[in-house]
């Protein structure tokens, strides 16, 4: 008894000492006339004062704001916006597939990643949806201070079927399945990847994730463009596959994201419970309806169906017919999502070395302009709706408060910008080159404010 009593006092000294600690005043930063992109209107809202405390905003008005104590930005008439969301990145493969798959190990992905993680945050971006990789550690230590970068949402290793875009391994690896006596691909050996067959094997995998910190899983639910042995026309893991991995997910408040191309695959996740699905170019009208519906988001890179994208110098020979014909074919796939007011988020999803991820991220901004009708409806991928699907992840969220909006009450993800995103993409870093971009890094001078939770990164103004 006594030792409970002490137990129960050391705990009471210690709850009092945290309580001391919080009464501290948290850090104010005013942002003195500005105008307002709150993430959600098409319009600026002219002339306002916005006030940070700690991590969240807490005031903003048309009025001026006390600034007792506060550190001042004076905006002169500068856009404040939503720090930008990317909702389908790889900052773990970032290398060329064949590179990652025989040449590198965890630590080569683990050191490039850090590098990812700070240029993601240094272009504007303060969350990013990892798609597939050992994310955890990264996510964890920008987290706790030591290093840069956005706040990352992890799926850990995405989860495929044998045969799947996610098997890796070489048309000589031997071994009926990966745990059956066949070699593991690189691919998952690191964590990248996971191969799963039957109803325990995929539990075993989503669990897995889930013990590790993922804040949503991924799975491989269609063929793929980059993998050797799925056709992209295949509709891959069964309904009961899928069902059981929706079911493990929610049973830890979170969700399912699929990798998926075609209407069979896309409607039989929709039954399982899926909440976004990664690409999705080939569907109908009659399922974007239905996605509409069911409030389910689709994540497209649209330079997949780029006629840029036959330029990329790594494209093989063959390939270049079918890619300009794919693009020629669903060039309108973003006007019916539009049409059919299906809740878009933006994706890079670029695989490959930092550099060129990076021109292509921002070559993704400006193409989706040409394919979404313009400014303000990428502007609200990137922001407000993005900030909607990170909150399915329920209590795994990172992020105590909501996301990619400017309003009282959210989380402090911001960004002052010189000159206005919804007249001029090239602001937030959009540019219609690609392959011709410099692949130097340059950063991008019209952002000379980023704010993550609360905590200035850059500041060009000081
Ligand atoms: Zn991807």
């Amino acid at each position: 008894m006594r030792t409970l009593c002490g137990l129960l006092s050391l705990v009471l000294v210690t709850l009092t000492g945290a309580a001391m600690a919080e009464e501290a005043p948290p850090s104010r930063v005013l942002f003195r006339n500005v105008n307002v992109f709150n993430g959600v209107d098409a319009k600026l809202m002219t002339n306002h004062h916005v006030l940070v405390e700690g991590n969240r905003i807490v005031t903003v008005s048309a009025n001026p704001i006390g600034s007792e104590g506060a550190e001042i930005i004076d905006g002169a008439g500068r856009t404040l916006m939503p720090g930008l969301i990317d909702g389908h990145a790889h900052v773990m493969i970032n290398a060329h597939f064949d590179t990652v798959e025989k040449d590198m190990d965890l630590g080569d992905i683990s050191i490039r990643s850090i590098r990812v993680a700070e240029r993601f945050l240094m272009d504007g971006f303060t969350s990013v949806r990892d798609m597939g990789g050992p994310a955890f550690a990264l996510a964890r230590n920008i987290d706790n201070g030591r290093i840069i970068g956005p706040r990352i949402y992890p799926s850990g290793g995405f989860i495929s079927q044998t045969s799947g875009h996610g098997d890796f391994r070489d048309r000589a690896d031997p071994g009926f399945s990966q745990h059956d006596g066949g070699d593991l691909s690189n691919f998952e050996r690191m964590g990248i990847g996971n191969v799963a067959n039957g109803v325990p094997e995929v539990l075993k995998a989503v669990r897995l994730n889930l013990r590790n910190g993922a804040t949503q899983i991924k799975i491989m639910a269609g063929g793929g463009g980059s993998s050797r042995f799925d056709p992209i026309d295949t509709t891959q893991f069964s309904t009961e596959e899928v069902c059981a991995a929706v079911e493990a997910a929610a049973d830890w408040g979170t969700y399912v994201a699929a990798h998926v191309f075609t209407d069979r695959a896309v409607n039989r996740l929709l039954d399982c419970g899926v909440k976004t699905m990664e690409h999705g170019f080939f569907i109908s009208e009659e399922t974007m309806k239905r996605l509409a519906k069911e409030g389910a988001f689709v994540v497209p890179q649209m330079w997949g169906i780029s006629p840029d994208l036959a330029r990329n110098p790594l494209m093989p020979a063959a390939k270049i017919p079918m890619v300009k014909a794919l693009g020629e074919q669903y060039a309108d796939f973003g006007e019916k999502l539009l049409k059919h007011d299906v809740k878009v988020v933006f994706a890079s999803d670029y695989v490959g070395v930092p550099e060129d991820a990076e021109r292509a991220r921002r070559y993704e901004i400006w193409w989706r302009t040409q394919k979404f009708g313009g400014n303000f409806e990428v502007l609200k991928q990137l922001t407000s709706t993005a900030g909607e699907m990170l909150a399915l992840s329920g209590p795994r969220n990172p992020a105590k408060g909501k996301l990619g909006v400017v309003e009282e009450g959210a989380l402090a993800d911001l960004l002052l910008i010189d000159g206005n995103p919804l007249e001029d993409i090239s602001v937030i870093g959009g540019t219609e080159q690609w392959f011709d971009a410099d692949p130097e890094y340059r950063p991008i001078d019209t952002l000379v404010v980023i704010m993550k939770d609360g905590v200035i990164y850059k500041n060009t103004l000081r």
